[in-house]
């Protein structure tokens, strides 16, 4: 019998133990920041190029290595961060495992270029496949460098599982602003392709979320702090109004230690007590300190959760820290997010005496003759203003604006109450158009409008009409020509995350077509113009559409026109639900029609339904 159990070689086993710690770009660029951090790095540069494919390079200015150190840094196992298993329970470093730079060397080409604190000569060291290629003394003045070129050289299989360079890259984003904010003593430069995507001093952490996020963020913030023998809790939450819907920034540390913890998630949302909207969420970072014999940091190289010795005491001691926060800063909700504005009446109406409705029907009056629509100028495309004139351009909605008195007027007409006849059912169309001939259009708790028509009544979503209508305008105009825009005498700021930033920058010529046009203030979009149809007030509205689009789905080019667009007219829209005149009733009416899509919302809403006769009657009987 043959033996056929081997040890398998080095170069072998580092390959396999590097599937384990790195598995992407994002994974290198952690181990190597981190162990910038463990050398006492003041100033820490990260440059990577093609999302990290390519190449990934650190820079510190630790504490260095000596020549043996640096060659030894390179084996498996190798650390000078801890002796025995004992240590594992007073981690002060980050990293403890000696595994990273010997994984990264197995799956790359790489070169070290370090010196040790006082030491005249450094070294440089280039490696690949677990191989010293080369070595030489440097003359760097402080230290340490690392270069990681062509990630999985060796492995293809590897290489071809990596995602596009877009969401890469925001896996290294989102690694580098866990380091920023567990250190923010300690000053970044961060750039990709040679464009510079943070340059920031060590700093507070209030400093320090502001320089990341942006400077909105500033006004978004209060802070925590509680300190008890089992925990003591510090940092910062993001105001209730502030949630968003998508789950953007929400961090917590331990012991200086990024986690991941859906429990304590679920702690911090408690706190805020349904002052957050269903389906938000809120904002935090939450630096916690417990005893380090009371904490499990996993040992396994890239999980993120840690265990806790006693949990469920900090999960209450979270909550009740956030709830005091808000309740200190007296934050209550400025927006009450259950209501349904369109529903309601005004205080002046609901204070007046109740008056039955009363209907005159025109006969003379035909909603469909041109002078009846106020701003088509007969242009059969249903254009009003056109082009790509500035502010002022004209759309579908400049002209429909509240006009009390004729609202009234509406309701003064004397009473003229039409019998309904029971044989006049005639052959029914589904979604006839009203009847052209007659005022017999009404406008019911502000959002609805109820027609007669010759089969009965059709009632007419309002907000979803102004949609379609404003859909369908801006959708022919953005394929035609960019959509008109209105400059803005104050910018106006709205933050993203850097990984919203990155995919607002993607989708530049698709946002400058729809009107808008900006700067950039770190991740802060300073907005210079906004399509012309936008009243400042439902930017952010319009804005966290987009970005939740732009940055959530994975839509082909066709399909997020559709949904930018959306976005768009929902936020031109949603806050009509004002008193229309007559004329803006039949307007609506008049254009809605023009639509070959009338029945539908553009995000798939109905907008019409007819009730029959039949049904109106048997509704009594
Ligand atoms: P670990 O961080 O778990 O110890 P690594 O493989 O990441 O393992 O690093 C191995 C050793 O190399 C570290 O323990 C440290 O002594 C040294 N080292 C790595 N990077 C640096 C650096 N940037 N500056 C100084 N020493 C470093
Ligand atoms: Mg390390």
């Amino acid at each position: 019998m043959s033996e056929v159990i081997r040890l398998l070689p080095d170069n072998i086993a580092n390959q396999i133990a590097a599937g384990e710690v790195i598995q992407r770009p994002a994974s290198v660029v952690k181990e190597l920041i981190e162990n910038a951090v463990d050398a006492g790095a003041n100033n820490i540069e990260l440059h990577i190029k093609d999302a990290g494919k390519t190449s990934i390079q650190i820079i510190d200015d630790g504490k260095g290595m000596s020549e043996m150190d640096a060659r030894m840094s390179f084996e498996r196992h190798a650390t000078s961060k801890i002796t025995s298993a004992a240590d594992l329970f007073t981690l002060t470093t980050k990293g403890f495992r000696g595994e990273a730079l010997a994984s990264i060397a197995a799956i790359a080409h790489v070169e070290m270029d370090t010196i040790e604190q006082g030491a005249q000569l450094g070294t440089k060291i280039q490696i690949a496949g677990s191989k010293i290629t080369s070595q030489e003394p440097s003359s760097r003045p402080k230290g340490t460098s690392i270069s990681v070129k062509n990630l999985f050289f060796n492995v293809p299989a590897r290489r071809n599982f990596l995602k596009s360079d877009n969401v890469e890259t925001k896996h290294i984003i989102e690694e580098f602003n866990r380091i920023a904010l567990t250190h923010p003593e300690v000053g970044f430069t961060f750039s990709h392709n040679g464009n510079i995507i943070h340059n920031i001093e060590g700093a507070g952490l209030r400093k320090r979320i502001v320089d990341l996020f942006g400077r909105n963020f500033n006004n978004k913030l209060v802070p925590i702090e509680e300190e008890t023998d089992i925990v003591k809790v510090k940092g910062f939450i993001v105001k209730p109004e502030f949630s968003r819907k998508t789950r953007g920034e929400q961090y917590f540390f331990v012991n200086n230690r990024y986690f991941k913890d859906s429990y304590f998630n679920h702690a911090v949302v408690a706190g805020y007590d349904n002052l957050v909207p269903p389906k938000h969420h809120p904002s935090y970072f939450i630096y916690l300190e417990v005893p380090s014999n009371t904490l499990d940091v996993n040992v396994h190289p890239t999980k993120t959760e840690v265990k806790f010795e006693d949990s469920r005491s900090i999960y209450s001691i979270i909550r009740s820290t956030i709830k005091l926060a808000l309740g200190k800063y007296n934050i209550a909700p400025t927006i009450d997010f259950e209501h349904e504005s369109q529903f309601d009446l005004s205080l002046e109406q609901q204070n007046s005496p109740i008056r039955q409705p009363e209907i005159q029907v025109d006969t003379s009056f035909n909603p469909f003759k041109s002078s009846s629509s106020p701003s088509s100028s007969g242009s059969s495309s249903g254009f009003s203003g056109g082009g790509s004139a500035g502010r002022g351009s004209s759309n579908a909605f400049n002209s429909i604006k509240p006009n009390k008195e004729e609202w009234e007027d509406f309701y003064k007409i004397t009473e003229e109450v039409e019998e309904v006849e029971d044989n006049t059912q005639e052959d029914e169309i589904a979604f006839e158009e009203p009847l052209k001939s007659s005022s017999n259009k009404m406008q019911l708790h502000r959002n609805l409008l109820l027609i007669q028509v010759k089969s009965g009544a059709m009632l007419v979503h309002i907000n979803r009409a102004n949609e379609r209508v404003l859909y369908d305008e801006l959708m022919e105009r953005f394929m035609l020509s960019p959509i008109a825009a209105q400059q803005l005498m104050f910018p106006y700021e709205y933050n993203l995350l850097s990984t919203q930033k990155l995919e607002w920058e993607n989708n530049t010529s698709t946002l400058k077509r729809l009107g808008f046009d900006w700067d950039w203030q770190n991740n802060t979009l300073v907005l210079s113009s906004i399509p012309s149809m936008l009243e400042v007030e439902y930017v952010t509205q319009c804005l966290d559409g987009i970005v939740e689009k732009i940055t959530h789905e994975e839509l082909d080019k066709g399909e997020l026109v559709h949904e930018l667009i959306l976005s768009l007219s929902a936020a031109a829209t949603n806050h009509r639900s004002k008193m229309l005149s007559e004329e803006e009733m039949n307007y609506l009416i008049d254009r809605l029609f023009q639509s070959e899509q009338h029945q539908y919302s553009p995000s798939g809403k109905r907008i019409l339904n007819t009730i029959s006769i039949d049904e109106l009657n048997n509704y009594l009987s």
